[in-house]
Parts: C-alpha cells; sequence; structure tokens
C-alpha cells in the first residue's frame, strides 16, 4: 500500500509500505477514502519540530472503512467511519470525564513522539486505529466521507472554541485566525447564537474566503476600530495572536486560545486582562467529546464544513498538496486516497 512518508524538510514521499495489521483486541484497520493535510502537519513538513521522526507516515485526518478489526471491535468490520485526530483508551480516569487529551495513552495520529508515542497517520491507503471503538465513530448516513471528514478535527476543534467561549445570544465573536479552523470555529459561533462574526487575518486571500462565509474580516490591526468582543477565538497559536485576543475582549470577557502554543513567556498584557477581568481559557479539540453535536450541526445544514476545502487532489499527488498548502495557496486539501463511494 501507499503512504506519505515525511523524508526531510519540505520532503513528502508517497513510498509503498507494508498494509497495517491488527495487533491487539481494539485494533482496526481502517481503508483510507478521503483524508486531509492539517495545518498542525506544516510543522513537521517545515522542519519546525527538531525531534520529529524521519520516516513517519502522515496524516491525522481521515476518514474510511473498517476492513478488519480485533475481538472486542469485530462489530464495526464494514462500517463506514470518521477518526479522531487524537488517541485515547477510553477507560482511565480522565477519558472516564471526558478528558481525552489528559490520557495517559494519549498520542496524535502520524505526529511521531510530539504528543505521545509514535503511529502511523492516516495519508495513505490503509491505517491502523488503536483503541478503535473510542477512536472512531461510524459516520451517520445522510454524511458523505468528506462531510464526515472534518469532525475528526478541525471542526471538532472548531466546535470546542465555540462552546468553551461563552457566546451571548446575539453578540459577537471576534475570531483571530482565518486558517480553517477560524472559519470554522466561526460557522460554529453562529450556530451557537452570535450575530455577527469578525475575523481578522493578515492574508487578504483568507479575508476574502471569512467574507464568503458571511464574515466580517479584517486585518489584525483593524480588529479594535471594531469594538471589544464578547468572546474571542484565538486560533492561531502565536504570541502576538494572544495579545491582540487579551486587547480584543470586552469587560469580563472570554478567550479560548485554541491555537497551539508552546511560548514560555507570558505574552500577554496581564494589567489589561485583570481590570477588565478577562476569562482566558486554552483548549485543545476533542473529537471523541463531542462528536454527537458536530454531526448534528453537518447534517442539519447549520454548518458546512466542506465550504473550506480549496483542493481535492489524488493521493498520488500528495507532495504538490503539501507544497500549496506550506504557500498558503490552499485553504484545505482532501486527498482522495482510495475509490470507496462515499
Ligand atoms: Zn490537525
Ligand atoms: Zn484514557
Amino acid at each position: 500500500m501507499r503512504g506519505t512518508v515525511l523524508r526531510g524538510p519540505r520532503e513528502v514521499e508517497l513510498c509503498d509500505l507494508p498494509v497495517p495489521r491488527v495487533h491487539g483486541p481494539r485494533d482496526a484497520v481502517i481503508r483510507v477514502t478521503a483524508s486531509a493535510i492539517c495545518g498542525t502537519d506544516l510543522h513537521p513538513y517545515r522542519g519546525e519540530l527538531p525531534g520529529f521522526g524521519v520516516g513517519t507516515v502522515l496524516g491525522h485526518e481521515f476518514a474510511g472503512v473498517v476492513e478488519d478489526a480485533g475481538d472486542e471491535v469485530a462489530h464495526l468490520t464494514g462500517r463506514r467511519v470518521v477518526a479522531s485526530d487524537l488517541v485515547a483508551c477510553g477507560r482511565c480516569r480522565m477519558c472516564q470525564r471526558g478528558w481525552h487529551y489528559q490520557c495517559p495513552e494519549v498520542t496524535l495520529f502520524g505526529y511521531s513522539t510530539v504528543v505521545g508515542r509514535s503511529i502511523d497517520g492516516g495519508q495513505a491507503e490503509y491505517v491502523t486505529v488503536p483503541f478503535a471503538d473510542v477512536v472512531l465513530a461510524e459516520c451517520p448516513d445522510e454524511l458523505t466521507d468528506e462531510q464526515a471528514l472534518f469532525t475528526g478535527d478541525v471542526l471538532a476543534t472548531g466546535y470546542t472554541a465555540a462552546e468553551r467561549a461563552e457566546i451571548p445570544l446575539g453578540g459577537t465573536v471576534a475570531v483571530i485566525g482565518a486558517g480553517t479552523v477560524g472559519l470554522l470555529a466561526g460557522m460554529c459561533a453562529r450556530a451557537r447564537g452570535a450575530a455577527t462574526v469578525v475575523i481578522a487575518d493578515p492574508s487578504a486571500a483568507r479575508r476574502t474566503a471569512a467574507e464568503a462565509q458571511g464574515f466580517i474580516a479584517v486585518r489584525p490591526e483593524q480588529l479594535a476600530s471594531h469594538g471589544s468582543a464578547q468572546s474571542v477565538i484565538e486560533a492561531v497559536g502565536s504570541d502576538d495572536a494572544l495579545r491582540l485576543a487579551v486587547e480584543t475582549a470586552a469587560p469580563r470577557g472570554t478567550i479560548v486560545a485554541i491555537g497551539a502554543h508552546h511560548s514560555d513567556a507570558a505574552p500577554l498584557n496581564s494589567g489589561h486582562a485583570f481590570a477588565r477581568e478577562l476569562t482566558l481559557r486554552f483548549a485543545v479539540g476533542d473529537p471523541i467529546a463531542v462528536w454527537p453535536e458536530v454531526f448534528a450541526l453537518v447534517r442539519t445544514g447549520r454548518v458546512d464544513p466542506a465550504a473550506v476545502i480549496s483542493h481535492r487532489l489524488p493521493l498520488a499527488e500528495v507532495g504538490r498538496g503539501y507544497e500549496l498548502f506550506d504557500r498558503r495557496e490552499a485553504t484545505k486539501v482532501v486527498l482522495l486516497c482510495s475509490d470507496v463511494a462515499g
């Protein structure tokens, strides 16, 4: 089978690999129909994660059909499924609380040892899924594989941001970053009662994409002139974005930082945050916890995740997909991995 292997900075190769197998009673092997390239994949692609294992099979957003399954998950065989990007056991105390990212077994598909142990990713024709009873969701019949695909990562992340942002009914939400997560967070914010969504991004192309979804799109330095927002979603993951979020939040406002942060300094105006009595939350999207709600949003048409797709490419063109995404010429790339209808 063919899988996308990272060879070095800006070098991915579609390689012939052994077909993955079931090893444990909760493993499932998926024949992947659709897989996506995520902004998170750009960090190893650009060589920004020094310890990232060369030879890793990339990809943590995928949907497909269960081809083979261990004894405890045998009922999934033949089912159309979507995978959560994050892997968790489902049985420990953290998982029992619904805090899957805090699970001792937590890891990400195709992400080397950045989060947990290394497991192969899904930008491939087949992939093994551990804890399949927890990590996989069955695709609702009404949803195509493409519609279900993002519920395993970017849409779940956008939803988690909107859910935790304390959005007042009819209120204004500011979103910093008009990448896929920012756009989907804006859609979810609207579905959860926001009347106005203002999205800030320095890229003109991204602002155009945001306007196409009915959002007000501004440059970051213009955000303040739109007034303060009771809820701010920070979907970039940089010190500058966090600082802007704090400056944008209204008194007693809530900020949800959903972009991945790595800074060990405090990059925000804490005096301002204190004077305005702000709430600042960090959140990691958790598909396993929010699947029912997110499936419902898609099924009822309140959120159309396919609207953010700019490119659909055969798996054979994965290298071009990475190049387009790296150069910001693509908003979201979906790889068509096998011919199964969905
Ligand atoms: Zn991702
Ligand atoms: Zn667990």
